[in-house]
């Protein structure tokens, strides 16, 4: 969303940039995603969700998105809902695929199946090594790469991703070799625990398991591992699951929690999608009384928290703080917005992306 996003705003400022999309499409995980683009109503619930947060930079999304909604809205991106239909958070939800198409209408030029080092390898182009031209950075995070993922965030064992397949860290890279520091919270990540067993794409939000706070939740041992409240997002319990051993877990649930709603759907209806859904007896350890039904979950990752570190304009900064000439980053090569916690993704894509115009074309 946010190379989308930046392009967009630029041509608007009168450049002339160009997407260069790894991917066979544009659209990044954006077009994946359920598109609901958000903030914490309350700046203090902002804060308390998301405690080790980049407080400059939360306070620039908090403050930039509902323009920056506006702005979408102006563009023509279509809206499905009004409201996010969560008390605590205000925004719109957006057809993935309009939106999609409208920030590629009005990005311009999208070079698809290419990366930025294709241009580089070449020499009549070689201002766009970013000694002299800007170059955004937005590749989307580092949960394609295995070895990243393994490097900074350290799961039991590997976690499936459910994200698009290209954003493998490459704005990441890029920043280090030009000497960008790193933001907190490099171990995180946001994800949903899933059935524990392979899925594709049309399953990452339908067979999303989204009911730990009803649940008793277990380790392989049959250790109940989470302490205290399980919080709205239950990011906090997928990345609790992350460490188990094998990074999986088993939501174990008597009649009362089948019975229960998240939003539109049951528990037991979210049940009903899970392969991996057993009899309790078959548990590896002794089920709790009353227990009707179990499900072994495991994390899906959908995009890193941490990443380079940037200001307020976007501009990519090394260790001492200065910024590096000519680099910006957006979307999820940022880190260090919804540290310690969970916040809209789509919503730091969106309103970094427009920093990064901005700073950009200055
Ligand atoms: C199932 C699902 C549901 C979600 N629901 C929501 C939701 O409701 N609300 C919300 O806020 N967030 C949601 N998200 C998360 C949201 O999609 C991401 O936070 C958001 O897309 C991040 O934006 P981005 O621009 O950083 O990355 P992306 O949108 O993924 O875009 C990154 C792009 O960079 C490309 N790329 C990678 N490497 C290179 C390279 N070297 N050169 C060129 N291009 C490259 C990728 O192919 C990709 O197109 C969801 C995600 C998923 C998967």
């Amino acid at each position: 969303m946010a190379g989308l996003v930046a392009a967009a705003r630029l041509r608007e400022l009168g450049e002339s940039p160009v997407v260069y999309e790894k991917g066979t499409r544009p659209g990044g995980s954006m077009l994946l995603s359920s598109c609901v683009v958000w903030r914490h109503r309350q700046w203090e619930d902002f804060r308390a969700d998301c405690p080790a947060g980049d407080e400059p930079l939360q306070r620039l999304v908090w403050e930039r998105l509902d323009d920056a909604i506006e702005w979408l809205l102006s563009l023509g991106a279509p809206v499905v809902w009004e409201k996010t239909g969560n008390p605590l958070t205000v925004g719109k939800r957006f057809d993935p695929v309009g939106l999609t198409t409208t920030l590629a209408r009005a990005a311009g030029q999208i070079e698809v199946g290419h990366t930025w080092s294709d241009l580089t390898s070449q020499s009549d182009l070689t201002s766009w090594s970013g000694q002299t031209d800007p170059l955004v950075v937005a590749t989307g995070g580092f949960q394609g790469s295995a070895d990243l993922v393994t490097r900074y965030i350290s799961p039991s064992a590997p976690l499936r991703l459910r994200a698009n397949p290209w954003s493998t860290g490459d704005g990441l890279r890029l920043g280090l070799e030009r000497g960008a520091a790193l933001s907190d919270g490099m171990d995180e990540f946001y994800g949903r625990n899933m059935p524990d067993a392979d899925f594709v794409e049309a399953d990452f939000v339908p067979k999303a398991q989204l009911y730990g706070r009803f649940a008793r939740v277990f380790n392989e041992r049959g250790e109940e591992f989470f302490e205290g409240e399980v919080s709205w997002s239950e990011n906090d319990l997928v990345q609790a699951t992350a460490r188990q051993p094998g990074a999986r877990a088993w939501y174990v649930l008597d009649d009362d929690a089948l019975e229960q709603r998240v939003r539109d759907r049951t528990v037991a209806d979210m049940v009903a999608t899970a392969q991996t859904a057993i009899d309790p007896g078959d548990l590896p350890f002794t089920a709790p009384p009353g227990a009707r039904i179990a499900v072994r979950v495991a994390p899906g990752i959908t995009h890193t928290i941490g990443g380079l570190r940037v200001d307020e304009r976007a501009r990519v900064l090394r260790a001492d703080g200065s910024p590096l000439d000519g680099l910006f980053a957006a979307g999820a090569d940022v880190g260090g917005i919804s540290t310690g916690g969970y916040a809209s993704g789509l919503a730091a894509a969106l309103v970094l992306g427009l920093t990064a115009a901005e700073s950009a074309a200055l």
